[in-house]
């Protein structure tokens, strides 16, 4: 029998193991291997930490999902793989087999990198629920006391759009409790300029988001470089085109909430051939790895080059969008492989993305995501909330589901003019 794994239930892994059910023959089995047995939808974190969500709203029992898919979930996690014996070790001590493995195991929050940086330390974070949950208890704290707070992403981050939102709704959170008007606020990111997104920007992200930050009284500072975090703030470079410290900050703060760097996760770092020296999962434009032609990856654990070099270094998102046309292309390749064909589905990598703002938000179109680009396209008012919201309900319907692209979905991204496949046909087998 054919055993095709995917490792990481998360957005791409779930949603990697559904699309899977329907691309392959049912006599193959698909093990999902995840940490635990519920679905937690990353995006609505911002809104967990403000009190805008239960923590139960943004979850999936995983369990009902896959019996009714014949996908067979693995709780227990993985310890490490070993890919050169098409094996992965579990936490348990038990180990399974794989002819096919979908690495699809997200970001490791590279938290160490500064000192003082965590929940453990002197900071708050959105990038997991349960941070989201202590940084509630936080902000609960915050209103009833409240002081500066300091937003942002730090040096090699990648993920700047939570950044941005959650200032936005944090602002929205403290105008409705009445104590905005005593809490300065600073938004301090290494982008070299607002909005460039680690993409360069989209359209004219900067001039919205500039415009956004002045209107909502926040301030900023970019390119900048954190070397510190305490109890009472942070200690900031901020840097020259030349790499030299044009100036530094000390920035009191009470609440200090900054997207970290990611890397790849423990159980698949530092593998000869199949990651970069970071963890990131190195795959080629069908998404499988140069050394391991078995191993396929999708998600925010893949390796992708830096836009172009800037002032303090940051990385490319990877979101929602961009990560099921990974998905999509993936279920493809797989499915021609076990067919006995060559894999040709490429992933348009689009980034299609919703920054919710609590009573607006901005949303951009990047197509593809690396300039130059076909679309370049962003906008920005109070659609893109409720858009927000019914991204947020319909994903978490489709991983109730188990259902990758229900119909209607397609529909909907074909009359955007938005497609996950590049050609699955362009490249003849
Ligand atoms: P994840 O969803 O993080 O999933 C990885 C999974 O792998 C996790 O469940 C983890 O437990 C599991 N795992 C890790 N190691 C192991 C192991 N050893 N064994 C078993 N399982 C393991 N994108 C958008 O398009 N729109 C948004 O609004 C948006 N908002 C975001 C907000 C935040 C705060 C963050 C951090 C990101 C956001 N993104 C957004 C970006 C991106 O879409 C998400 O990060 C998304 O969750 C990434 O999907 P993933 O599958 O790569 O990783």
């Amino acid at each position: 029998m054919v055993t095709i794994a995917v490792l990481g239930a998360g957005l791409g892994g779930t949603i990697m193991a559904y699309e899977l059910r329907d691309q392959v023959p049912p006599e193959v089995e698909i093990l999902l291997i995840s940490k635990g047995t519920t679905y937690s939808f990353v995006p609505s974190n911002p809104w967990v930490a403000v009190g805008w969500r239960e923590r139960e709203d943004i979850e999936v029992d995983l369990v009902a999902a896959c019996t009714k898919r014949n996908i067979t979930l693995l709780p227990q996690g993985a310890e490490r793989i070993y890919p050169s014996e098409n094996r992965i070790g579990l936490t348990d001590g038990s180990s399974v087999d794989y002819d096919f493995l979908v690495i699809a195991t997200g970001p490791e929050l590279a938290f160490d990198e500064i000192p003082g940086f965590g929940p453990q330390h002197h900071t708050h974070s959105v990038c997991q629920i349960d941070h989201a949950m202590m940084t509630r208890d936080v902000f609960r704290e915050l209103v009833a006391n409240p002081g500066p707070v300091v937003i942002g992403a730090v040096q090699g981050a990648s993920c700047f759009g939570p950044a941005y939102e959650f200032a936005f709704i944090l602002d929205k959170a403290l105008r409705d409790a009445k104590v905005r008007d005593r809490v300065p606020m600073t938004f301090v990111t290494s982008e070299p300029y607002i909005g460039h997104l680690g993409l360069d920007g989209v359209g004219d992200t900067k001039g919205l988001l500039e415009s956004e930050l002045r209107n909502h009284h926040i301030k900023w500072i970019t390119n900048a470089r954190v070397t510190h975090f305490d109890a009472a703030g942070l200690d900031v470079e901020e840097i020259n085109e030349d790499g030299s410290v044009k100036t530094t900050h000390a920035i009191a703060s009470k609440f200090t909430m900054m997207l970290p760097a990611f890397r790849g996760v423990q159980a698949v770092r530092d593998i000869e051939g199949l990651t970069n020296p970071r963890g990131f999962i190195l795959a080629d434009k069908h998404q499988q790895n140069p050394a391991f032609s078995n191993v396929f990856s999708v998600g925010v654990g893949v390796a992708i080059p830096p836009m172009g070099k800037t002032p303090v270094p940051v990385g490319v998102p990877k979101t929602g969008f961009m990560i099921e046309s990974m998905v999509t292309a993936t279920a493809h390749n797989i499915a021609r492989l076990l067919k006995g064909e060559a894999p040709n589905a490429q992933g348009t990598w689009n980034a299609v993305c919703l920054a919710d703002f609590g009573d607006g938000g901005i949303a951009f179109v990047a197509q593809p995501q690396i300039p130059p680009r076909n679309v370049n396209w962003s906008a920005s008012g109070r659609w893109v909330h409720a858009a927000k919201i019914g991204f947020e309900k319909y994903f978490l319907y489709k991983v109730r589901l188990g259902k990758s692209e229900p119909f209607y979905e397609k529909l909907a991204l074909q009359a955007l003019g938005i497609d996950k496949l590049k050609s699955i046909a362009i490249e003849p087998s």
